[in-house]
């Protein structure tokens, strides 16, 4: 069925395949814009107090929810904090290392090297593997990695949203492992003990931007907190005061609430793991059936559940795929500015009809500019 197909009706909500901010569960959606109104107190989430006894409820919720569904024992803290996974980036080299120490690094991409550059201001930094001489086309296998000797942590990028590489277990590493999860936690089943630390933002698989959570370990932190941080800096301190310090992005946890009550719905991770795993087939098989006229990026062994990166023989046909595409209703398949190319993030709230859409999408323009 060729673009723009009379026989196509348009929708009232286009798939919506964007990076992040990212595509929210229907039913979320409508429990939140009705929780604008009033959430049965005579006042919208919005407009409650961090501090009243409505909030506090929901902040238990949110947490029993979010260590039922990742499996996360009593030996982590988990944090709900602002600033993104961008602050993290500056905020762990600050607060966990000493001066005289060094970290690892995994060099897989966009997202280690801008995490490395802010690390590199508080301690120096090993790169025990650097990916761009291969044009960060793969995951590295372990005789690739090279760790140094008494490292802090050794930090890595679970999913590499830029060009859709994803790790398909955690590195194995001697020091404490820290990983940024920003694009796949709570996508698939999560190995939480392998790690001493997990940050991830909210606004790709577990709600709205303006959230990030951290998963650490509490005896990483007793072992490595520095002396006088600032309050904001202290995850001892955060952890103490449940995440509010200070007043807390009260809308986005209410929403990330919601959105694990929606995963819990469709089996837990499990469920979206496996549903993802079909999800990403559908539109790899595609990929796979243009006969080389689209072609994946990144090696086979390393592609992402739910980023999926490919490209057609020119920049120009890229451009009139993603045009097409929007006629379509289907947005957001432009790739990373960095790389180019297109990409399709699939991530836990984009249903597989339109990775179906998408597939469809792709054999028809393959065999119309083939
Ligand atoms: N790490 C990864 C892997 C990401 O995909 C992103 C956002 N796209 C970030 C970090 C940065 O997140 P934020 O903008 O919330 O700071």
């Amino acid at each position: 069925m060729g673009a723009g197909s009379p026989t196509k009706k348009k929708k009232m909500r286009k798939w919506n395949f964007t990076a992040g901010p990212s595509t929210l569960p229907e039913g979320v959606l409508r429990v939140a814009q009705a929780a604008i109104w009033d959430v049965g107190l005579g006042a919208g989430i919005l407009e409650v107090s961090h501090r009243s006894a409505y909030f506090d409820g929901l902040m238990h919720e949110l947490e029993e929810k979010f260590r039922r569904l990742g499996g996360i024992s009593d030996a982590y803290d988990v944090l709900f904090l602002q600033g993104g996974a961008t602050l993290q980036f500056s905020q762990i080299p600050y607060a966990l290392t000493r001066p005289g120490d060094h970290i690892d690094c995994l060099h897989t991409g966009f997202w280690t090297r801008h995490a490395m550059r802010d690390a590199a201001r508080y301690t120096s930094v090993h790169y025990a593997y650097d990916g761009s001489k291969d044009g960060f086309d793969h995951i590295p296998e372990a005789g690739e990695i090279a760790y140094s000797e008494g490292a802090r942590y050794v930090h890595y990028c679970a999913n590499n949203s830029f060009l859709g590489t994803e790790w398909a277990h955690p590195p194995r590493a001697q020091a404490p492992l820290v990983a940024d999860m920003s694009s796949n936690l709570f996508s698939r089943l999560l190995d939480v003990d392998a790690h001493s630390l997990i940050f991830a933002s909210a606004q790709k698989n577990l709600g709205m931007a303006g959230c990030c959570v951290v998963i650490v370990r509490r005896d990483f932190l007793e072992a490595n907190l520095g002396p006088n941080l600032g309050s904001m800096f202290d995850y001892r301190r955060l952890a103490e005061a449940r995440s509010m310090l200070n007043t807390p992005p009260t809308f986005a946890l209410f929403v990330m609430k919601e959105v694990l009550v929606w995963i819990e719905s469709r089996g837990g991770l499990a469920g979206v793991g496996a549903e993802n795993r079909v999800k990403a087939a559908i539109v790899r098989e595609a990929i796979d059936a243009t006969g080389g006229f689209f072609c994946h990026i990144g090696r086979a062994d390393s592609r992402s559940q739910v980023t999926v990166c490919f490209r057609s023989p020119s920049a120009a046909l890229d451009e009139a795929f993603a045009a097409e595409a929007e006629a379509l209703d289907m947005i957001g398949l432009r790739g990373h500015r960095e790389t180019g190319g297109l990409r399709a993030s699939l991530f836990n709230a984009l249903p597989r009809e339109a990775c179906l859409a998408l597939a469809e999408h792709i054999l028809d323009f393959a065999c119309r500019m083939g």
